[in-house]
């Protein structure tokens, strides 16, 4: 090795998770090292997911917002669309995020080392750096590798038509058709850009729903909106087959919707894959399943004492905001504090539009394991601030508990559903009940008081002005 370094903690990873246990370890006073194979930090999420993709969704929602207008007297012309800024936008966003990042790390004294890390030795990672190797033994290693998306053999991924979601948020061109495999929060929140955009769009999912896991009133809601925006929207159907013609891909469906279509570009997204099967971990003892996952216990403790796994590669919902609580967790247990990743609920959101949002118990979870729950639903065709912004289609669904009326969880839908859904987590985090947000005085008028109206209907004493 050209280089020898020794670290009290090092993080292999640069992603939500990574980032914020590296910048939470220095914080607490110890000297680490952070290996990311790219040469910005940030992982998926700033670079090539949640950031990037919420760029290009409020654009899209501001084009589909302006079309609503014509009831109020004014209608624009279609948008004229410069592909080349947009993207160049997009990237600005990141990079602002993304050199923020690495001027955190320089203030907290992170050594940031760039290149791909693997386990060598129970104590030590080597690093294939850009100028050479890097030997670097540890005290504790904290893995945030993440996940990569999953393809499907068979399928012709390596045509440039046929895109993961990286490739999608590069926006090359508006397809004329396109197909989205894959309904779940990824495929629709870029059907969503590429709808607005003026592709002719066709989700295809093998589920009885869209986006899976998601309570049904909520998905029936945006279900009702994108369908009138999307060409096709193919329910409990296969892709059978795919294959790369010169003049398109050729699909062929299984199951609901049999039959073939051509498509100018396919985005697949049909989930990710942990990564947690190409760092060599066994060099070090680490246990990784079958599927890529690295089992951790609630300090996020793998198998080894003194290393740690978090973010993505260690399963439950691969977000970005569980990411960055394990990576607290992980680095404040390495420095002795008595930190526990313990929480009642993580949040989803899927940035469509409408968006939809949940936390805790959902209904459809509630009826299949038997447990009993009141639940308040309040219409948004009934809130006048719904009414205003010419968008009724939303709902805001609570559920409580039948004896304690303590809030158990919470579903919406409808525009900012992903900032209103905040509200209900603290509500749940803190054991609020259901005449504590129903007797809490919300603004009005606001979509955040739907949440304060479910609550009285599932009281049965709504008297508010709507
Ligand atoms: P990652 O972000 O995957 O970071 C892992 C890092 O490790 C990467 O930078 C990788 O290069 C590096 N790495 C891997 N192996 C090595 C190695 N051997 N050596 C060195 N470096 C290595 N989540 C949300 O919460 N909200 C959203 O709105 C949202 N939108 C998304 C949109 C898209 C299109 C996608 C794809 C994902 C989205 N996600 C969203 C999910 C979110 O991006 C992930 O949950 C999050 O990034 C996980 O963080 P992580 O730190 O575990 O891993």
């Amino acid at each position: 090795p050209e280089k020898d370094i020794n670290a009290q903690v090092v993080v292999l990873g640069g992603g939500p998770g990574g980032y914020t246990a590296a910048f939470r370890a220095a914080d607490l006073g110890l000297r680490v090292v952070l290996i990311e194979r790219y040469p910005s930090l940030g992982g998926v999420c700033l670079n090539v997911g949640c950031i990037p993709s919420k760029a290009l969704l409020h654009t899209a929602a501001i084009i589909e917002e302006a079309k609503t207008l014509g009831g109020m007297g004014v209608t624009f012309a279609p948008p004229e669309i410069d592909l080349d800024t947009m993207r160049a936008g997009k990237d600005k966003v990141v990079k602002k995020l993304t050199t923020g990042l690495a001027g955190l790390a320089k203030q907290r004294k992170v050594e940031v080392i760039q290149g791909t890390g693997r386990f060598e030795a129970p104590n030590r990672l080597g690093v294939d750096a850009r100028d050479g190797k890097v030997s670097v033994t540890f005290d504790h290693c904290i893995i945030a590798v993440g996940s990569s998306p999953v393809k499907i053999p068979g399928f012709p991924h390596d045509d440039p038509r046929v895109m993961d979601s990286t490739d999608a948020l590069q926006i090359e061109g508006i397809p004329e058709r396109m197909l989205v495999v894959g309904g779940g929060i990824i495929g629709l929140e870029m059907a969503s850009v590429y709808a607005a955009l003026g592709a002719r769009i066709d989700v295809v999912e093998l589920q009885n729903q869209l986006m899976p896991g998601a309570d049904l009133d909520l998905v029936r809601a945006l279900e009702k909106v994108i369908k009138k925006r999307y060409e096709r929207i193919m329910l409990q159907t296969k892709v059978a087959s795919m294959q790369a013609a010169s003049d398109g891909i050729k699909v062929v469906f299984d199951g609901k919707h049999a039959g073939e279509a051509s498509y100018d570009k396919v985005l697949v997204s049909i989930g990710r894959r942990p990564n947690g099967k190409l760092l060599n971990a066994e060099a070090a003892g680490v246990k990784v399943d079958a599927h890529g996952f690295i089992p951790v216990d609630q300090h996020m403790r793998t198998n080894v004492p003194n290393i740690f796994a978090i973010g993505d590669v260690v399963g439950g919902p691969m977000l970005a905001h569980k990411a960055t609580h394990e990576g607290k967790v992980a680095a404040e247990v390495i420095a002795g504090e008595p930190a526990l990743f313990d929480p009642l609920t993580i949040p989803s959101v899927a940035y469509t539009d409408p968006e939809v949002a949940w936390m805790g118990l959902t209904e459809t979870e509630a009826k299949a394991e038997g447990i009993a729950y009141e639940k308040g639903v309040f219409p948004w065709a009934a809130s006048g601030r719904a009414l205003g912004i010419h968008r009724d289609e939303g709902l805001t669904k609570l559920l409580f508990d039948p004896e304690t009326k303590r809030i158990l969880g919470a579903g919406i839908v409808g525009p900012n559903a992903g900032e209103l859904i905040g509200e209900t987590v603290l509500a749940l985090e803190m054991g609020a009940d259901m005449e504590d947000i129903g007797m809490t005085i919300h603004p009005h008028p606001t979509l955040n008081e739907t949440i304060c109206f479910a609550a009285e209907m599932a009281h049965g004493s709504i008297t508010d002005l709507l």
